[in-house]
């Protein structure tokens, strides 16, 4: 078996004290542990505080009370089940609920656990919902991890997300590259799978999901390299995790890695308030500079990345910040009108989600010159926005 679902397998389970495993089974009753044998190899077990079973090993603060099930309201945008239409021209349907391992971290940890089920396995009327909104050109395959499904499924929706001619993007967010990058080297009916679905004009898009300068394995590198070959575009993600990115350097060093082997940074998240999540959770203005501090060590290809909550009104990125303030503007918004918008507020060191911002000043001109002289704490300047 390639995966493990009971932490009383891992032999570190057993060098704890009785107390903690008992908390770490309670624990594992509320937010389910699977990882794969692949990813368990690659952690340094004799670091306590090693980045990557930071990621995949559960910890006794989740169970703090904190945050929400749905952080993102998810549950508005949902049209139909399994399918959200929050972005005119994107579509994300959610086709599975497993994953190569579960992230500690994760969002969407609601599907993992004992509620009613969100995802797919008929997306009949998902697509043709996406038939008739002709304004979508991107379709999201998401879950969970699309690439759990067999090849012949993925095969079987991906031709027929094909045959609608306004759908020009298909992209599939994974992190098997990282859980189990086998899962592509030894199957090559999936790149060729990505070949015969890839056009000049129409591309397949792996949105990857590296936490970790670490997580990116020979065996990583060899898929990813594979999926290029075969034409698909592949590009990175990853949330600001506390003990696990959180030194610049080591951000730095997977934007550079990510670079090096052609994978570009797209979005560097704000860990969202999700339950059981609090313990992972980094300020804003920490994260902020966190990203800060490692784009002084990249290059432009390596810092290409936007730092951005996703927040239920849209992606909002923060655009910069001084002693007294933080600026934000929308990047994708659900309500077109937002995209007006530009935010400044006044700076809260504790601040971990832009609702901690609120109420905040909106700028309603972004094309023309703002002058920021009113304001106390905010510095008396020019800026062309
Ligand atoms: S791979 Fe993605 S969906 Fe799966 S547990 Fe990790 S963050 Fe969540």
């Amino acid at each position: 078996m390639d995966y493990i679902t009971d932490i009383t397998q891992i032999p570190y389970f057993h060098s704890l004290e009785k107390r903690e495993q008992d908390q770490l089974l309670h624990v594992t009753s509320q937010y389910p542990f699977r990882a794969s044998k692949h990813y368990l190899s690659l952690i340094n077990w004799n670091n306590p505080t090693d980045p990557l079973k930071r990621i995949i090993f559960p910890d006794t603060g989740e169970c703090n009370s904190y945050g929400s099930q749905d952080p993102s309201r998810e549950e508005q945008y949902t049209v139909l089940p399994g399918l959200q239409h929050k972005y005119p021209q994107t579509a994300l349907l959610l086709l599975s609920d497993v994953c190569g391992g579960i992230c500690r971290f994760c969002f969407r940890k609601r599907l993992f656990m004992d509620c009613p089920r969100q995802t797919v396995r008929d997306y009949s009327d998902a697509l043709n919902y996406v038939r008739e909104h002709h304004e979508i050109s991107n379709i999201l395959l998401s879950g969970g991890d699309p690439l759990i499904l067999s090849t012949p499924r993925l095969k079987k929706i991906i031709h027929e997300i094909r045959g609608i001619e306004h759908i020009r993007i298909i992209r599939i967010g994974t992190k098997m590259l990282a859980y189990n990058p086998y899962r592509i080297t030894d199957d090559q009916e999936l790149c060729d799978l990505i070949t015969a679905a890839s056009t000049a004009e129409k591309k397949i898009y792996i949105m990857a999901h590296f936490n970790h300068p670490r997580e990116i394995s020979p065996q990583s590198i060899t898929a990813i390299d594979l999926l290029q070959r075969a034409g698909a575009v592949v590009v990175n993600q990853t949330p600001v995790i506390e003990g696990v990115n959180t030194d610049p350097a080591v951000m730095a060093d997977l934007l550079r890695k990510l670079s090096f082997i052609g994978v570009s940074p797209y979005y560097v998240f704000q860990c969202r308030p999700t339950v059981g999540n609090e313990v992972f959770t980094v300020p804003v203005e920490r994260s902020y500079q966190i990203m800060q501090s490692a784009f002084e060590r990249c290059s432009g290809l390596a810092k290409r990345a936007r730092f951005i909550i996703s927040h239920s009104t849209g992606k909002i990125e923060v655009v910069g910040q001084n002693k007294h303030n933080v600026f934000l503007r929308y990047h994708q918004a659900a309500d077109s009108r937002d995209y007006q918008k530009f935010m400044i507020s006044q700076s809260n060191p504790e601040a971990r989600w832009f609702d901690d911002y609120l109420p905040i000043t909106h700028i309603d001109s972004p094309f023309h010159e703002l002058l920021y002289d009113s304001d106390p704490g905010i510095e008396s300047r020019t800026a062309t926005l």
